[in-house]
C-alpha cells in the first residue's frame, strides 16, 4: 500500500502553471531520486507536498497515509510525518537547535520527551554526524557554514524520525568528506524500514552508498522517465537532453 499517491498534481506559482498533471507514489520503506534541469519544478513539489501558500494547486490529488494531504493545514503536515529539508535554512537567533528539535518532535508527538533521554539521543545523532555536541546549544542556523546548516537539517531528520522525508539538494555545495558525512546520515535514517525518502539531488557522490529504490525525471513540471538506480548513472553519463529533447 501507498504512503503517498500523487495524482494528476497540476500546481501554479505566481500565475505560472509549474507542474503539470504530475504523478508519483511512494511506498513505505522506499527512497525516490527525483532529478531534473534547473527550473523543472523538483522544489515545487516538495513546497506543494508541505503547503506553501505560494504554490496553488489546480488540479489533482495527493493521499498521504490515506488521508487527503491537500486538505489538512499545514501545520498538522509535520505532525501527520512528513518532513523537508529546505535549500537554504532560516537562521533563527535565540532558539538553539536543541531546543528547537526537542520542541518540533513535542509538537510532532503531543508528549514531552524526558531532557536526559533527549540529551542521550541528540548526543548519538551528533555523532552520526561528526558534529560537535557543542553544535546542539548555539542558535538554529545562526554562523553556521553551509555544510553546517545542511548536517543540522540531518540532526533534524534524524531526530524527528518523519514517514517521509524529502530532502531538496540536501547535499549542494558541499565538500567531499561533508557529502560523506550527510550520506551517512541519510544511511542512518534509512535503516528505519518503514521511513520513505525523496532526495533530489544532482550529486552522484550521495547516492553511492545509498539503497535506491526508483528514480524520476521531471522535465518542464511533467515526470517524463521512472526507473531504477540505473537511470541515476545514466543521466550523470549523458545528462537530461535525450528526455528534455523528447517532448
Ligand atoms: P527546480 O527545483 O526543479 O530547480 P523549482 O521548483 O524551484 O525548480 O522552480 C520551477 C519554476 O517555478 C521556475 O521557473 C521558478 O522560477 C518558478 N518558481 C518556483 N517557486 C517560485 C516562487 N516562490 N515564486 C515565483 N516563481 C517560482
Ligand atoms: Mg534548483
Ligand atoms: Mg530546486
Amino acid at each position: 500500500k501507498d504512503l503517498l499517491t500523487v495524482r494528476d498534481l497540476s500546481v501554479r506559482v505566481e500565475e505560472k502553471n509549474i507542474l503539470k498533471s504530475l504523478n508519483l507514489s511512494v511506498k513505505p520503506g522506499e527512497t525516490h531520486v527525483l532529478m531534473g534541469p534547473n527550473g523543472a519544478g523538483k522544489s515545487t513539489l516538495g513546497n506543494t507536498l508541505m503547503g506553501n501558500p505560494h504554490y496553488e494547486v489546480i488540479g489533482g490529488s495527493v493521499e498521504f497515509q490515506g488521508q487527503n494531504l491537500l486538505d489538512l493545514p499545514v501545520n498538522e503536515r509535520a505532525k501527520a510525518g512528513i518532513f523537508m529539508s529546505f535549500q537554504n535554512p532560516l537562521e533563527v537567533p535565540g532558539i538553539s537547535l536543541a531546543n528547537f528539535i526537542r520542541n518540533a518532535i513535542e509538537q510532532r508527538t503531543g508528549k514531552r520527551i524526558r531532557l536526559w533521554d533527549f540529551r542521550k539521543e541528540i548526543a548519538k545523532a551528533l555523532e552520526v554526524l561528526n558534529m560537535d555536541p557543542s553544535y546542539a546549544d548555539r542558535d538554529l542556523n545562526v554562523g553556521f557554514s553551509g555544510g553546517e546548516k545542511k548536517k543540522a537539517e540531518i540532526l533534524q531528520l534524524l531526530m524527528l524520525k518523519p514517514s517521509l522525508a524529502i530532502l531538496d539538494e540536501t547535499d549542494s555545495g558541499l565538500d567531499v568528506d561533508a557529502v560523506r558525512t550527510v550520506s551517512r546520515g541519510v544511511e542512518e535514517y534509512q535503516k528505519d524500514k518503514d521511513s520513505a525518502l525523496i532526495i533530489i539531488t544532482h550529486n552522484m557522490g550521495i547516492l553511492s552508498s545509498l539503497k535506491v529504490d526508483k528514480a524520476h525525471v521531471l522535465v518542464k513540471g511533467s515526470i517524463v522517465a521512472d526507473g531504477d538506480g540505473s537511470l541515476v548513472e545514466e543521466i550523470n553519463r549523458d545528462g537530461f537532453a535525450k528526455f528534455e529533447n523528447k517532448e
